[in-house]
């Protein structure tokens, strides 16, 4: 009788056990907090060039989970940077130039409509103008990318926490006269127009602003300093700050013009820029344990590879000499090529696979069950 009740309380506690090991493991893919990471233009040859030509080692190289994804709109197999960050924002295939709206024109709700109806915070950077169709496709409706004001005056109407980028001129130097300055702050916003602060400045802002260019910041070659990075950081802190729950978009969106110009320096100075910014994001992830960070790139430009580069031997013959390598361009504009994703925190390994570029805002909201079916 004795060995039977044992026999039969281990079990017990085994499948109890068990049953909590599985628990566990469930609220561990649930991540509450998302940072995606966009790299504009950027295909796995300029993702190489951090590789070979970043001092350090790349923040690449931290992930473990990494897939490849088809960028073609609704429209064209080959992407523009709106529809492509429209499927990130929205989940719909959408035509070129498209901002938040579906190919039908109707608008979509994106990821910043569908967190702030739950309280959870969100922040928008790029290192364009902060109206340039990736960030804008996270908060605006419009039916064409070219519309800068119209989408500067989504953003005042939208729920957005946190912004840094360029484009003043969109808010302040408008055809309708409006001073969007002026409404952001009556919407609670404190502004910067002359450089990023350190947390302590906006601690006790409900909002802040960053509107540091009139219209793209400059590339990094040409003084943009770490940006990228300390926006990043920065929004990570001030949407934390409360205990709060956050979803961010930060923006790469050089390394597609450096692609467009067939620039060597400029894309690999972008690249090195952004893989700067995703080691601020996976720091702050690591240490929080529950947050998804997600990078990955709307579409690749230029054509990129990473080529031996040419050479002439003394005797007149061309030969490619595999000790040294440089970048080669077969367009100046957009490719069709699959994108890798990278993924780290709970959930990652769903970024794993082949799949559509509107699976990244399906993952994300399966995972984080930030829409429930029916609401
Ligand atoms: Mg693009
Ligand atoms: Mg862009
Ligand atoms: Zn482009």
């Amino acid at each position: 009788m004795k060995l039977k009740n044992i026999i039969i309380g281990s079990i017990l506690i085994m499948s109890l056990g068990c049953e909590q090991g599985t628990t566990t493991k469930k609220e561990e893919n649930t991540p509450k907090n998302v940072i995606l990471l966009i790299s504009d233009g950027t295909g796995l040859s300029q993702i190489s060039s951090a590789y070979y030509f970043k001092e350090n080692s790349p923040n690449y190289a931290r992930f473990k989970h990494i897939g490849l994804m088809k960028t073609s709109s609704s429209r064209q197999k080959i992407t523009d940077s709106a529809a492509g960050a429209t499927a990130f924002a929205c989940g719909v295939k959408t035509y070129n130039g498209a901002i938040g709206v579906a190919d039908d024109s109707t608008n979509v709700e994106n990821l910043v409509e569908i967190v702030s109806s739950r309280n959870i915070k969100s922040g928008i950077i790029a290192t364009s103008s902060i109206t340039h169709a990736t960030p804008a496709s996270f908060y605006a409706h419009t039916l064409s990318r070219g519309e800068a004001e119209k989408i500067a005056l989504g953003l005042v109407q939208s729920d957005v926490d946190f912004f840094a980028g360029g484009g003043t001129q969109f808010f302040n130097k408008r055809s309708d006269g409006r001073n969007l300055l002026s409404e952001l702050k009556e919407k609670n916003f404190s502004i910067d127009t002359t450089s990023l602060t350190d947390l302590s400045e906006i601690q006790t802002s409900e909002k802040a602003a960053f509107l540091l260019a009139n219209d793209a910041m400059p590339p990094v070659e040409k003084g943009r300093g770490n940006f990228l990075a300390n926006a990043t950081e920065l929004a990570i802190q001030f949407l934390s700050k409360d205990s709060s729950n956050f979803f961010m978009m930060s923006e790469g969106s050089q390394i597609d013009w450096g692609g467009h110009q067939n620039n060597e320096s400029y894309v690999i100075s972008e690249l090195i820029d952004f893989d700067d910014a995703i080691g601020v994001a996976l720091d702050y992830a690591e240490k929080d344990g529950n947050t998804l960070v997600v990078v990955t790139s709307d579409h690749e430009t230029g054509g990129v590879t990473l080529s031996a580069k040419s050479k002439t031997a003394d005797d007149g013959t061309e030969f490619n000499d595999y000790n040294e390598i440089g970048m080669t361009f077969s367009t100046g504009g957009h490719s069709a090529t699959l994108v890798p994703v990278f993924a780290y925190g709970p959930g990652s390994e769903e970024f794993a696979g082949t799949y559509e570029n509107t699976e990244i805002f399906e993952k994300i909201l399966k995972l984080t069950k930030w829409k429930v079916e029916g609401e």
